[in-house]
C-alpha cells in the first residue's frame, strides 16, 4: 500500500485554511520557522480512503480469534469504553481539590477494596502502569521491608518457567537471581526449592497457575517453606483469569500480588496504550506501599499520604485512571458470580482445545490445565523440518492471530494457547480445524507451511534482516 506522501498530488487539497493575517517573517523568530517542510497534498476523500484501508489491514480482538498465551486477549465490552469517556471523569484534573473530585476518589477507593477482596490481600495501590511495573513496585517494597529490619538478603528465587519480567525485575533491583527447575509435572520442585531457600533469600516470585497453565497444588507448602526462612512470596497475577472468583493468592500464603487490569479486567491492550498493574499487600507490608493511597473516613474520600515507610510515588498522580474506570465497570457489571463464571469458562475453553489438539501436536504436560496450555511442535520440527514459527505464520493464512511461541522456554518448540472465556464453541472448533489442517500440511506439503503466510498483506519477512538492519526512518527513495 502507498503512503500518504506517495499519494500526494501537488495542488490537491482537502481543507481551506483561513487567509493568513500574520506576517510570519516578521512575527516569528527565524529559528522557529520550518524550512523544507513537506506536507502531503490530498483531498478529504483520499485521506478517508487511506485510513479506512489501513484500518482493514489491522487484526485485533474485534476482528477475530486471538489465542495469544499469557496475554488474556479477551473481548472487552464496549460499555466500559463509554464509561471511561464520561465527561465527569475525562474533564476532572488530577490536581483539583479533593472536595471537587469525590466521585473519582470513590471509584479508586472501591476498586482498591474490590481487588483486595478478589485477591485476599489487605491493601492496594493503583499506581503501577503495567504488570512489569507492579513487579518493580513489589520488589522495591521487599527491599524496603528488609532494610527496615536490618536484614541484608541478596537473592530472589524464580522458577525456570517464569515470565522474563520476574528475573529482570529482581536483577534491576540489585538482587542475585536463583533459578530453580520445575519437576516432571511442571510444578515447582519442592526439593530444589528447599535446597535453594536460605536466610539469604528475600523473595520467591511465582505465578500460579504458572506459565504452563498448570496450577501448582503444593502452593501452600511452597509459601510455608519460604516463610520458614523469613522470606516473602510474590504473586505474579498475570494469570488471574484462571482463578478469579475461585481462589485467592492471599489464601495461598502470598505476601504481595500484582494484577494486570488490562488482562483480567478487560481493557484493550497490545496496541501500546496504557495498562495498569495494581499491587496488593498483606497488613505487614501496607505502610511500604507507594503513597498516596485512597482512604475513606465516614462518607468522605481522601488521598492518604500517611504511609510511614512508603517507597514513594512510582508514577505521576494516582494510576492509569481510564483503565481503573474500565476495570471498575467490568467488575461491577459481572458481580461475584460473573467473575466466577469467567474463570470457569476460560478453563473449560482451554481444556476443550487441549483435548482436541493433543492428537495432532505433542502435549508435554498432559494433565488438566487452567486458562491456557502449552503444545510442542517438536514432532513437526523433527519429522518434517517445519518449526513452530512456520506453524504460527500459517495460522495467519487461516484468519487466526498466532498463539504465543517459544515461551515458556522449558518447552521445545512451544506453542502456548489461551482461548479466554469470551470465545464460542463455534470459534474454538474453527481453530481446531485450522490446526488440524496445518498438522496435515506439515506431513504432506511442508513447503506451504514453511513459506507462510501467503494470504496476508505482508508476506513472509526476513526476521534476521529486520532485526539486524531495522529500517526505522522514512526512506525517501522508496
Ligand atoms: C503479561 C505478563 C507479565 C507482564 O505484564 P505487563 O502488563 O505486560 O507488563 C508478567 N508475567 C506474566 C506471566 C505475564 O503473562
Amino acid at each position: 500500500m502507498k503512503t500518504l506522501k506517495e499519494k500526494s498530488t501537488p495542488g490537491r487539497t482537502g481543507v481551506m485554511p483561513p487567509q493568513q493575517t500574520v506576517d510570519t517573517q516578521e512575527n516569528i523568530p527565524q529559528r522557529f520557522l520550518r524550512k523544507n517542510m513537506f506536507l502531503p497534498e490530498l483531498s478529504e476523500t483520499d485521506v478517508v480512503r487511506h485510513y479506512t484501508a489501513l484500518s482493514r489491514l489491522n487484526y485485533g480482538v474485534d476482528t477475530g480469534f486471538y489465542p495469544l498465551g499469557s496475554c488474556t486477549m479477551k473481548y472487552n465490552p464496549k460499555i466500559n469504553e463509554d464509561i471511561a469517556r464520561m465527561e465527569g471523569f475525562t474533564s476532572s484534573h488530577p490536581l483539583s481539590p479533593q472536595d471537587n473530585c469525590q466521585g473519582s476518589l470513590e471509584v479508586m477507593y472501591e476498586l482498591q477494596e474490590m481487588l483486595a477482596e478478589i485477591t485476599g490481600m489487605d491493601a492496594f495501590t493503583l499506581q503501577p502502569s503495567a504488570g512489569a511495573h507492579g513487579e518493580l513496585t513489589g520488589i522495591m517494597i521487599v527491599k524496603a521491608y528488609y532494610k527496615d529490619r536490618g536484614e541484608e538478603r541478596k537473592k530472589i528465587i524464580v522458577p525456570d518457567s517464569s515470565h522474563g519480567t520476574n528475573p529482570a525485575t529482581a536483577g534491576y533491583c540489585g538482587y542475585e537471581v536463583a533459578v530453580i527447575k520445575s519437576d516432571e509435572e511442571g510444578d515447582v520442585d519442592l526439593g530444589e526449592l528447599k535446597a535453594a531457600m536460605s536466610e539469604d533469600v528475600a523473595c520467591l516470585m511465582l505465578t500460579n497457575p504458572n506459565t504452563l497453565g498448570l496450577f501448582d497444588k503444593n502452593i501452600c507448602e511452597i509459601t510455608k517453606i519460604v516463610h520458614g526462612k523469613g522470606g516473602l512470596v510474590y504473586y505474579d497475577g498475570a494469570n488471574m483469569n484462571a482463578i478469579v472468583g475461585k481462589a485467592r493468592p492471599g489464601d495461598m500464603g502470598y505476601d504481595i500480588v500484582h494484577i494486570n487490569l488490562h488482562k483480567t479486567f478487560s481493557t484493550p491492550h497490545g496496541g501500546g496504550g496504557p495498562g495498569s498493574g495494581p499491587v496488593g499487600v498483606k497488613k505487614h507490608l501496607r505502610d511500604y506501599l507507594p503513597s498516596p493511597i485512597v482512604s475513606k473516613n465516614g462518607e468522605k474520600y481522601s488521598l492518604d499520604y500517611n504511609l510511614p515507610h512508603s517507597i514513594g510515588q512510582v508514577r505521576a498522580f494516582y494510576g492509569s485512571f481510564g483503565v481503573i474506570l474500565r476495570a471498575y465497570a467490568y467488575i461491577l457489571a459481572l458481580g461475584a458470580q460473573g467473575l466466577e463464571d469467567v474463570s470457569e469458562q476460560a478453563v473449560l475453553n482451554a481444556n476443550y482445545l487441549k483435548e482436541k489438539l493433543k492428537e495432532f501436536f505433542d502435549l508435554p504436560f498432559d494433565r488438566v490445565c487452567m486458562h491456557e496450555f502449552v503444545l510442542s511442535g517438536r514432532r513437526q520440527a523433527h519429522m518434517n523440518g517445519v518449526h513452530t514459527l512456520n506453524i504460527a505464520k500459517r495460522l495467519l493464512d487461516y484468519g487466526v492471530h498466532a498463539p504465543t511461541i517459544y515461551f515458556p522456554m522449558i518447552v521445545e518448540e512451544a506453542i502456548m494457547i489461551e482461548p479466554t472465556e469470551t470465545e464460542s464453541k463455534t470459534t474454538l472448533d474453527e481453530f481446531i480445524e485450522a490446526m488440524k489442517k496445518i498438522a496435515t500440511e506439515c506431513n504432506e506439503t511442508p513447503d506451504i507451511v514453511k513459506s507462510a503466510p501467503h494470504n496476508t498483506p505482508v508476506k513472509k519477512l526476513d526476521d534476521t534482516l529486520a532485526a539486524r538492519k531495522p529500517s526505522l526512518t522514512w526512506n525517501m527513495t522508496r
